[in-house]
């Protein structure tokens, strides 16, 4: 197949090379390395002292590149396409999604490519042989990878067919070869992959234990837009005897403490989150998928406990309520807040739950509260000024539902802060007026 290379769509003109390339040109050959895409640019470039460029008009055009300018050249480089996933996940969140909502979060995106950029997890369902090379050739390690299951019969029964197209556990020994090291998560569907299955596949994964960097047991998510019943709902019986088991094979694997549990589990079971301690893995790292809500409590908590105990802080603190709009799930890490910081200063934090009626109760992040259930408490709720965790704003700062942060004040008529990081919160604790927005 003919390579195109990638794109550039346009140059700055403080790039050396505005003057003798126009935007609509290719850039195709690092030395003598083809460039397929961006992943190649950033591999290749430091040691290339050529680059072969397609040229809008069908012509190649060799330039020397410029010793010591670095990446990415003040150029804009065309976005990488997106590896499709080729799976039917009985769980899939996308399947699950209710229609009419714009087109990007229908996507399902299974890449190897975004997994060593981004950490977004991927299945190894899709893998080519020539991707297989490649993740080696270009050692793209880590690499965040959703397993489910080491059982064939499992995993065709939760993600279908395709879920078997490769050998699972021959690409594992192939990134074990090469030292590619991963994350993995399995997501757990009540009666399909949870005990016994994950006791032999935890048990099974010793074997790769020098590449395993982390594994996480993530409860499955289930929307009102649903279609497959067939497993139940994880209530807080089953979460607490499932982090219970866990907890006792955590003791008899040899990566035991790279096991770890999605903060959803605590939330389900009406459990406090497990201490720092927990987080931490024999690959010396700390809360490695808290992204993946795998000790983001508890990450979130020791650093606004850090960040308010800098003394600086406290000297003109000004008293009030705070009012703090939060997703179910998130309600309970404020609530161990709660104390610290009303015990420290002169504030009282009033925690005001957002039910989810866009997805449906049973989806309790906040990361997937909509405008309209925002504006629907905050319409209920006396007041004028609240604050709201924003990992729930897409990034053009619109909800899930396209609601707008502008259209939802005005509506609700009240002013809203938007808190994006423990730094910004614990400056709403102490020094926010209620005022802006
Ligand atoms: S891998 Fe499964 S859950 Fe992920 S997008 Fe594909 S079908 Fe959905």
């Amino acid at each position: 197949m003919e390579n195109k290379g990638v794109q550039i769509l346009q140059f700055s003109s403080s790039s050396p090379y505005f003057s003798i390339l126009t935007p609509g040109t290719s850039l195709i050959k690092l030395g003598r390395y083809t460039v397929n895409d961006i992943l190649d640019v950033y591999f290749y470039y430091d040691e290339a002292r050529t680059a072969r460029f397609l040229l809008p008009n069908g012509k190649e055009k060799v330039v020397q590149l410029f010793p010591d300018y670095p990446l990415p050249l003040h150029a804009e480089f065309e976005k990488m396409s997106t590896r499709r996933c080729i799976n039917n996940c009985r769980y899939c969140f996308v399947d699950q999604m209710p229609p009419g909502m714009r087109p990007t979060l229908y996507i399902k995106d299974d890449d190897y490519r975004h997994s060593f950029l981004y950490g977004t997890f991927i299945t190894l369902s899709n893998l080519t042989s020539y991707d297989l090379k490649r993740i080696q050739r270009l050692y793209l390690s880590p690499l965040y990878v959703t397993l489910n299951s080491l059982d064939p019969k499992v995993r065709y029964k939760l993600m279908g067919e395709n879920a078997n197209r490769r050998n699972i556990k021959r690409i594992l020994a192939y990134f074990r070869r090469y030292g590619i090291q991963l994350h993995l998560q399995f997501v757990i569907c009540p009666g399909y992959n949870d005990f016994p299955d994950l006791f032999f596949s935890l048990k099974a994964l010793q074997e790769y234990q020098s590449i395993i960097r982390s594994v996480a047991l993530v409860p499955v998510g289930v929307t009102r837009y649903r279609r497959d019943l067939s497993y139940p709902v994880i209530d807080m019986p089953y979460a607490r005897d499932f982090i219970a088991e866990v907890g006792g094979l955590r003791d008899q694997l040899q990566y035991g403490n790279r096991l770890q549990l999605a903060d959803e589990w605590f939330v389900r079971a009406k459990k406090p989150f497990p201490p720092v301690s927990c987080y931490k893995t024999s690959f010396k790292e700390e809360f490695p998928q808290w992204e993946n809500g795998v000790g983001m409590c508890r990450w979130f908590i020791r650093k606004v406990k850090r960040e308010l105990k800098n003394p600086l802080l406290s000297e003109e603190v000004l008293p009030g309520q705070k009012k703090l709009l939060t997703s179910m799930s998130a309600l309970a890490m404020w609530k161990e807040l709660k104390p610290f910081l009303e015990k420290q200063y002169p504030v009282s934090l009033h925690l005001i739950p957002v039910i989810n009626n866009f997805f449906g109760p049973s989806v309790t992040v906040n990361g997937l509260l909509s405008g309209k259930d925002v504006l629907r408490c905050l319409q209920k709720t006396p007041g004028t000024h609240f604050a709201l965790w924003g990992d729930c704003l897409q990034e053009d700062g619109k909800f899930l539902d396209d609601m707008s942060v502008k259209d939802l004040v005005e509506e609700a008529n009240v002013s809203l802060k938007i808190l994006r990081s423990p730094e910004e919160f614990a400056e709403y604790i102490l020094y926010d007026r209620g005022g802006s927005t």
